[in-house]
């Protein structure tokens, strides 16, 4: 393996590699909107990707928790070539033979009944978000208020903008959709006093992904579902990044015991391994509120994302006992860590959805881990980001220990 030292090599005719034109090329063509690490990958096989010039690193991010089954999984690679000849789309004017068969696995899964199909988590949010609000219509024109939870992330479009609890995010496209009301996470008094007749609905991420792998309590969530009922508002869980397996549970809500369940719970990112789809599942009271016309999605629920998430079910249903196993042994490793290094404040894990808080920026470190073959993140400045694939087994636990470890063991505060 080599590593990668942060340049780009392998020098073409012109003098500049493939890798930095490519670079180049985005430079001059793309919205800069994104700050890209320079690496640019070419292929992927199991829990190891390989850039272009052959470097290969243990993905501890997944495509920020997409890529569930990792890269190439032979089954999900099976099908997406049998559907592809067969029909990739057919638009909703018609039937297929996916849908049905996954919104009826998901209402198994979920305890919720009705699901709708998108193409991404901002997407099923925004239906979502129609949803509490065409509910609401129907008591009062004055029901428009949405209570939710700071430092929450809930996806770019307006309305999940407006409920994302992260000024940063919303600061530059305001005024947003009126009515929200924030309070502080896990704060019980709060959200009492945030409740009222006018709420619409209560949106909350089981386990906050972005904000920094915080999850909510189990009276919290209790007493956001005793308010929506007490004001008949929908509850809605935000199961985007913490649901669909990543907890070692189906739903993040499922941790709780018992199971806090919502009127309306949205997933997307590890729903299709890495196939568009994001879908609302919603209970019969909150499916009721969205009739023959109100919503659509031209691409999604498509034949070919549909067949992915149903193979991909299939698998996770036996990968549930090892994500809790391994994501246990992930968690205990890191704390050993956190014993003979300072600057680590906590570790927070449910199964395979792990953070490391530190008293110091994790910028670098993300950087450093990248150079040594490990792909890791780092969301609000100090928090590192582990979303690895369902896949991992202890042997890529202590693989990407060994990498911290050394890049840890080279801090200036040590
Ligand atoms: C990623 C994410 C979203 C947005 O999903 P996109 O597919 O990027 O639109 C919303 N909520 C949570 C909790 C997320 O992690």
């Amino acid at each position: 393996m080599r590593l990668y030292d942060g340049q780009m090599h392998s020098a073409t005719s012109t003098g500049v590699s493939e890798a930095q034109q490519i670079i180049d090329l985005e430079r001059e063509f793309l919205v800069q909107n994104y700050a890209r690490y320079a690496l640019v990958l070419e292929r992927g096989e199991g829990c190891y990707v390989y850039d272009v010039e052959g470097n290969r690193y243990l993905d501890f991010i997944a495509g920020i928790g997409v890529n569930a089954l990792g890269h190439a999984h032979p089954r999900i690679v099976k099908v997406i070539r049998e559907q592809a000849e067969l029909l990739i789309h057919s638009s909703n004017l018609y039937y297929h033979r996916y849908q049905g068969a996954l919104a009826k696995r998901l209402a198994e899964v979920s305890g919720l009944n009705r699901s709708f199909f998108a193409n991404s988590g901002t997407e099923a949010m925004e239906g979502a978000l129609k949803m509490v609000r065409a509910h609401a219509n129907k008591i009062s024109p004055e029901k428009i208020e949405v209570v939710s939870v700071d430092n929450s992330f809930h996806g770019r479009t307006l309305g999940a903008l407006s409920i994302t609890g992260q000024p940063k995010y919303r600061r530059d496209f305001e005024p947003l959709i009126p009515g929200i009301r924030f309070v502080p996470q896990n704060d019980i008094a709060a959200l009492e006093r945030a409740a009222n007749e006018r709420t619409a609905g209560i949106v909350i991420e089981w386990i906050q992904g972005e904000g920094g792998i915080f999850p909510i309590s189990s009276e919290y969530g209790r007493k956001a579902r005793e308010l929506a009922d007490r004001y008949d508002a929908l509850l809605v869980f935000d199961e985007i990044q913490c649901g669909v397996g990543r907890p070692g549970t189906w739903f993040g809500y499922q941790l709780a015991d018992p199971v806090v369940l919502p009127d309306v719970m949205v997933a997307a990112k590890p729903l299709a391994c890495g196939l568009p789809l994001g879908v609302i599942v919603a209970n019969e009271k909150a499916a009721a509120a969205i009739s023959t016309g109100m919503h659509g999605s031209t691409f999604g629920g498509s034949a070919l994302a549909c067949r992915v998430a149903l193979e991909f079910f299939d698998i996770l249903e036996g990968l549930l006992p090892s994500i809790r196993r391994v994501g246990d042994y992930f968690r205990s490793r890191l704390e050993e860590l956190a014993r003979r290094y300072g600057f680590i404040r906590e570790v927070r894990a449910r199964g395979l959805m792990v953070g490391v808080d530190m008293s110091v920026p994790g910028k670098q470190m993300v950087a450093e881990a990248q150079a040594r073959g490990l792909l890791i993140n780092c969301t609000h400045d100090t928090v590192l980001r582990f979303l690895p694939p369902y896949i991992i087994a202890e042997k890529e636990v202590d693989e990407a220990i060994y990498i911290l470890d050394g890049i840890f063991a080279a801090q200036p505060s040590q």
